[in-house]
């Protein structure tokens, strides 16, 4: 390793392009261009190409404010990211991606993704940008300890020291921890002087302490309602924590689907408090509207087994769970059907209780929410509050964002603010003016 003025650590997508926003900065204003890139896989971008399932739901279309308030819960991620969205919008990396001739699709729902529907196409085009801007890569390199020693950070990577002007730390959440993520940066963020913000799972699945019948695993249902409830709640009126809309797949240890990843993290911090359930409207449809139907079904087709309906309504394999689940025998007709029964149906399809919640893995989220806490960063520059040098990128801050390619964004924004601001504190500081600390032992 020759010497450095700028250490990234963490190669997906935010140290990625923090590295390209530092070498283009550097060779617009004419600086040396010495920017390394530090990680631990034998590839870059692991997270890049098994995410969108291997498609990679590259960014979200449309204008960045309703990306801001769409892709982000909280008003402090919305703030925090304004700025650096802005800055780098998800058409600049559309315009990069155009550069090297990926052509890319947007769905009606605005999620975009490469047309050929491959993940390492588009990590391809950043690695030809990384080479061909010069950034000098290290993989198979886990950074194992950062300190700053008056205006230097010391890195040690396999018994080595590594000396640098500029931090960038990138390593992400730390969940599929396999792909790399064990949460090192978070962990040397802290220990120098960073705030942390409790780790949770967020776009995860939820397990069920009664996981779904082998004969009903794999079935969904669409557009349905999501309640979590608080299992031990005096009164139902107090029951109901949380609530999500959506497509729910019922898996060999729970529940999961858009509804369910969307809902984990609220339900991760409110199982914090006391035991949760999981309840479902299964057809996704009010009370009146289902009482008129079973009313209107009741009249119109007195002959029919009631089971024949909800073979209509649902998947076959669910409809004998419902019956027995609302007290209703198999072979039951509309015309036999008692007033209490058809109430019991309705409370059935209304609120299915999938039962209680024994855990959400924060290994199985597509993001760690949690991280960084994000007053003690600059959210124009990305700069730690706490300490000169040392910037943050991507999914390690406290940022959590919904499905949608909205975690990718925020990761390519905050690195690139990341980069060129590095670049800025060093020329500023005359850093990389000539200034090459390099390998120290
Ligand atoms: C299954 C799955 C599917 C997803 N699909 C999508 C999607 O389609 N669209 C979307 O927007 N988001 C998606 N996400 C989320 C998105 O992938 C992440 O939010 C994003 O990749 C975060 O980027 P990052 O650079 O902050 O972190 P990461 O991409 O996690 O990169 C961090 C890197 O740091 C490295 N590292 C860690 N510690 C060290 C160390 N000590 N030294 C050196 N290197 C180190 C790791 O090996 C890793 O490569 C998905 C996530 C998952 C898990």
């Amino acid at each position: 390793m020759s010497g450095s003025s700028i250490a990234i650590v963490g190669g997906g997508a935010g140290g990625i392009f923090a590295a390209l926003a530092a070498c283009g900065m550097a060779k617009r204003e004419s600086l040396p261009n010495t920017v390394h890139l530090f990680e631990r896989n034998p590839r870059l971008g692991i997270k890049i190409l098994i995410s969108g399932g291997g498609k990679c739901n590259i960014t979200h279309a449309g204008p960045v404010e309703t990306m801001l308030h769409e892709g982000f819960p909280r008003v402090l991620e919305q703030r925090f990211l304004r700025s650096a969205m802005y800055r780098y919008t998800n058409d600049d990396v559309l315009a990069l991606l155009a550069r090297h001739h990926l052509e890319c699709y947007t769905r009606e729902n605005g999620r975009v993704f490469p047309k050929s529907g491959r993940a390492e196409h588009v990590l391809e085009v950043l690695e030809k940008e990384l080479h061909s801007e010069g950034v000098i890569l290290h993989t198979h390199s886990r950074i194992e300890s950062t300190a700053f020693v008056g205006n230097e950070c010391l890195l040690t990577c396999q018994g080595k020291t590594f000396a640098a002007r500029a931090l960038i730390l990138a390593t992400g959440g730390t969940s599929y921890s396999k792909t790399g993520t064990t949460g090192d940066g978070i962990h040397y963020a802290a220990e120098l002087g960073h705030s942390i913000v409790p780790l949770r799972a967020a776009l995860a699945p939820i397990y069920l302490k009664q996981p779904p019948t082998q004969a009903t695993i794999g079935i969904s249902f669409r557009d349905a309602e999501l309640y979590v409830t608080r299992t031990d709640a005096p009164s139902p009126a107090q029951k109901i924590l949380a609530r999500a809309r959506g497509d729910i797949l019922l898996t060999h240890r729970g529940l999961s689907g858009p509804a369910v990843l969307g809902i984990s993290n609220e339900a991760a911090k409110r199982m914090e408090s006391g035991p949760i359930s999981i309840e479902v409207n299964l057809l996704g449809i009010a009370e009146d509207a289902l009482r008129e139907r079973l009313i209107g079904e009741q009249q119109a087709r007195p002959q029919q087994q009631v089971s024949r309906w909800l073979e209509e309504m649902l998947p076959n394999s669910f409809v004998p769970v419902v019956l027995e689940s609302a007290n209703i025998p198999k072979e039951r007709r509309w015309n036999a059907l008692t007033r209490e029964e058809r109430q019991r149906i309705g409370v059935t399809l209304l609120r299915y209780p999938f039962g209680a919640v024994s855990e959400i893995p924060l290994e199985r989220g597509e993001v760690t929410s949690g991280g960084v806490a994000l007053d003690e960063v600059d959210p124009k520059t990305m700069m730690s509050r706490l300490r000169p040098g040392l910037f943050f990128a991507g999914e390690m801050l406290d940022l959590a964002g919904e499905i949608g390619g909205y975690n990718l964004q925020a990761a390519y924004s905050t690195g690139w603010i990341a980069g060129e601001e590095a670049v800025r504190f060093l020329s500023g500081s005359g850093g990389l003016r000539g200034h090459f600390t390099g390998l120290l032992a």
